[in-house]
């Protein structure tokens, strides 16, 4: 999972302008024949790509973690939810800052309290360690993971 949100990171500067505003009935249709439960294991994200002698659209061709971030768009669902966090005071080791997640890691983006105090450090907030303090501001972080417990054991191949 680590890799998998490093590098949509890595993406989301450059994402094209492909995911402006569909008609709703589109939508519709497009995530229910796109997301096909494959019996075992995740959904498949994969898009039925371009025809013949067309230029593929991001709804055509994206796959993974980026097109499951483009199906949620359509459907008005930031799926990574990138609201910022409501920081109404510094984070310490006894009462640090609960980051929700449904995922084992976060990367949160510290601008020290008040907001925009400092630069924004980014900060690898995960389950493996209860507390994560930004070097900039001192602020303390800790994750409040909600999601399905079997994504911390591993990478779910333990039986
Ligand atoms: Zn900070």
């Amino acid at each position: 999972m680590a890799s998998v949100l490093r590098s949509f990171r890595a993406i989301a500067p450059i994402r094209r302008a492909a995911v402006a505003p569909k008609p709703v009935a589109f939508a519709r249709a497009f995530s229910v024949s796109s997301i096909r439960p494959a019996g075992h294991g995740p959904p498949q994200l994969l898009g039925p790509g371009a025809k013949a002698g067309e230029v593929p659209t991001d709804e055509q061709q994206s796959t993974g973690i980026e097109r499951f971030e483009l199906l949620g768009k359509l459907e008005g669902v930031d799926v990574f939810d990138m609201k910022p966090l409501e920081i109404t005071r510094l984070g310490t080791v006894d009462d640090p800052i609960a980051v929700y997640s449904l995922f084992p890691e976060r990367q949160v983006g510290c601008t020290g309290f008040p907001a925009d105090s400092h630069d924004t450090i980014w900060l690898n907030v995960n389950h493996e360690l209860k507390n994560h303090r930004c070097p900039e501001c001192g602020s303390v972080y800790t994750l409040n993971f909600q999601g399905d417990e079997a994504l911390l054991h591993g990478d779910g191949h333990h039986h």
